[in-house]
């Protein structure tokens, strides 16, 4: 299956964009590609896909001849920032023949990964200095970050925490469970616990099951989270198993990242509905990417396929001032306006909170195009989507207005 970011020309009554959004909400199967050969059962075993990951330059290039200069120098140098490794399931969603394919931009190293600008940093939003004890972050009041391993099953090549995942820099991460442990037992004010990492899901079930537990018998815990990108790199992994054995948990949320709609093909359609069936809500957060997402119809046909997957679209992520982010970082210009393309034009549902996780650990900041024009202590001003200007009266003292407000004075329109 193979398309990309390019516009496609529409019919003569159709709006712009609408025959490209409608491609790419169609879904296919990742294929077998290279791998045709290869039994359907080992195909479909994910300890499989992870031993027959691409992770050297020889087998990408071997699989991947058109490897551009940047790429093929960027891979050399892989292995000292974050190591290359991609899924076969997964590789077979870049398309070969397409410098711009989105997919291919997320996971083939560039050159480019090793300029470093002044503003960024190997710890963009400042974990490490949040971190009461090892594999732990504990930035907002009533919820921890809970960091459980630096393994992927692909590695992405914007990521926050490249200082610590695949190690290639050295970081030794060593999360140690039982102090982490102890650590929200002490702290009765923690009600809320995100299994991160790296991947938790490459744990093996009764890894999982065991963390899980522990931290279920935690009384104050009333909340248990999983960040996972492995539905979409590696859907084998969402085994009718592994749903039974999460469906104890509850209430237990999983929070997945997809960054363009082509990574949403039937497997992972299915693998969601698994988890979906098992009763856990599945929220996505997309990190908005130069190259990838950052076009307002690609992010359009994204979200309204997210719900078709039964994920509600969560956050979209200004890209964090991570170091040699710079050729994949969109504006936040950008970012504004596919959040003015989607609010009012889709479904409520579809639209994710836009933000930026403020640079060195001020935590998320929800930014968004202005609907208030202006207010007083007797009216506010708003616009709606289509730009037309409406006024409701304020209640100051939370007594319902019965007298015509006062008229504001000539507000200040966009
Ligand atoms: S899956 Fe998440 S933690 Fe792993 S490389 Fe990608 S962004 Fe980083």
């Amino acid at each position: 299956m193979h398309s990309d970011n390019e516009s496609q020309p529409p019919k003569p009554d159709e709006p712009p964009g609408c025959a490209q959004r409608a491609a790419l909400k169609e879904f296919h199967s990742a294929g077998r590609g290279f791998w045709r050969d290869v039994p359907e059962a080992d195909w479909n075993d994910w300890k499989w896909q992870l031993k027959h990951r691409i992770t050297t330059l020889e087998q990408l290039q071997r699989l991947m001849p058109t490897l551009t200069p940047e790429e093929f120098t960027g891979t050399q140098l892989a292995n000292h920032k974050l190591a290359l490794a991609i899924t076969p399931y997964f590789f077979n969603l870049i398309d070969p023949a397409n410098e711009h394919c989105p997919i291919r931009w997320q996971m083939i190293p560039r050159v480019e990964e090793t300029h470093t600008a002044e503003w960024e940093m190997t710890d963009p939003v400042g974990e490490d200095s949040h971190s009461p004890v090892p594999g732990l972050v504990h930035r907002y009041p009533d919820r921890v970050l809970f960091l459980v391993t630096d393994r992927c099953a692909s590695y992405c090549r914007y990521c926050t925490r490249s200082r610590l995942v695949s190690n290639a820099t050295g970081y030794d991460f060593h999360p140690e469970f039982d102090k982490q442990i102890a650590y929200i037992a002490e702290h009765t004010e923690i009600r809320d616990v995100l299994l991160s990492g790296g991947d938790p899901l490459l744990f093996s079930d009764e890894k999982l099951e065991y963390l899980l537990s522990r931290l279920r018998a935690i009384p104050h815990v009333e909340f248990l989270r999983i960040g996972t990108r492995i539905p979409v790199f590696l859907p084998q992994r969402v085994t009718p198993e592994l749903c039974a054995m999460l469906k104890q948990f509850h209430p237990l949320f999983v929070s997945i990242h997809s960054n363009h709609p082509r990574e949403l093909t039937t497997e992972v359609r299915d693998a969601l509905g698994r988890l979906a069936d098992a009763g856990i809500p599945l929220g996505n957060q997309s990190v908005l990417l130069k190259h990838v997402n950052d076009d307002p119809t690609v992010m359009q046909a994204h979200v309204q396929k997210l719900l078709m997957c039964r994920v509600k679209p969560y956050y979209l992520y200004q890209c964090d001032l991570i170091a040699g982010s710079a050729h994949l970082r969109a504006s936040v210009r950008s970012g504004l306006e596919i959040m003015e393309q989607l609010r009012g034009h889709t479904t409520g549902y579809a639209v994710p909170t836009y933000v930026i996780d403020a640079p060195g650990g001020g935590g998320k900041v929800p930014v968004s195009p202005e609907y208030v024009l202006s207010r007083n202590a007797e009216r506010i001003v708003i616009r709606n989507y289509e730009g037309k200007i409406f006024e409701y009266p304020e209640a100051a003292d939370g007594t319902p207005a019965f007298a015509a407000p006062r008229k504001i004075e000539e507000p200040e329109l966009v």
